[in-house]
């Protein structure tokens, strides 16, 4: 199906800087949406239902997958986490740009449900900065920051099956990229036809 609007789906390791990155195209571009998805973790710090996530017991997940309300779901580090297929449906078939931040298992899965989608991966520019970032973020104990090491490299082996890949060296850089990459889609054909309807009027092309 083709919607109107894009959905863009970014994926990287722990560490690699996604949330920033997401965070910083979310400020610059009101139409951009971000996708809250469910999960069954604990909220952390200042995290509220239904900003960052909406936050579901066991049972609540359960009957989700059950109800198969979501496009994809996945286990990452232990914790349960699901996209509502509804809430991106809607909006992309409004016409709005609606961007994922999930696992690259989820990642995968969104691209069979949603051909058309955008899949770019974010890579950290070494190992020891991916190291050294983990360590300074100060969020997770030396034994933690091993068991993300470890999931980076199984997630990184993935990185062919995205369209996209930014390298995430210097951020100011890193987001003009993942900014080009959303800007492209808009020049597409489809989406300018769509857009700039009025133009392609006024230029006689049917
Ligand atoms: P955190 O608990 O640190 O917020 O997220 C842990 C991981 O789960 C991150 O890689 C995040 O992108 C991923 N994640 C968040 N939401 C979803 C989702 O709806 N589906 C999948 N597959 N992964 C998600």
């Amino acid at each position: 199906m083709d919607y109107p609007g894009n959905l863009f789906v970014v994926a990287a390791p722990s560490g690699a800087g996604k949330s920033s990155l997401v965070k910083a195209l979310l400020e610059l571009d009101s139409h951009v949406h971000p996708s809250i998805s469910h999960t069954t973790r604990a909220p952390r710090g200042q995290e509220k239902h239904g900003r960052e996530y909406f936050f579901a017991s066991e049972p609540e997940f359960d009957a989700m997958v059950q109800g198969n309300a979501f496009v994809e779901w996945a286990r990452v580090h232990g914790n349960r986490y699901g996209t509502s297929k509804k809430a991106i449906e809607e909006r992309i078939a409004q016409g709005s740009d609606v961007i994922l931040e999930i696992d690259f298992q989820g990642a995968l899965q969104i691209k069979k449900a949603f051909a058309n989608a955008i899949l770019v991966f974010i890579l950290p520019p070494s190992w020891e900065e991916l190291r050294s970032r983990l360590e300074r973020r100060g969020e997770d104990s030396a034994d933690v920051i091993e068991v993300r090491l470890k999931n980076a490299a199984i997630e990184m082996a993935q990185v062919s099956k995205f369209d996209f890949v930014i390298i995430n060296e210097l951020f100011e850089r890193a987001l003009f990229d993942l900014k080009a990459v959303v800007h492209a889609q808009r020049l597409k054909y489809a989406a300018q036809r769509r857009a700039r309807a009025d133009t392609f009027q006024s230029l006689n092309i049917t």
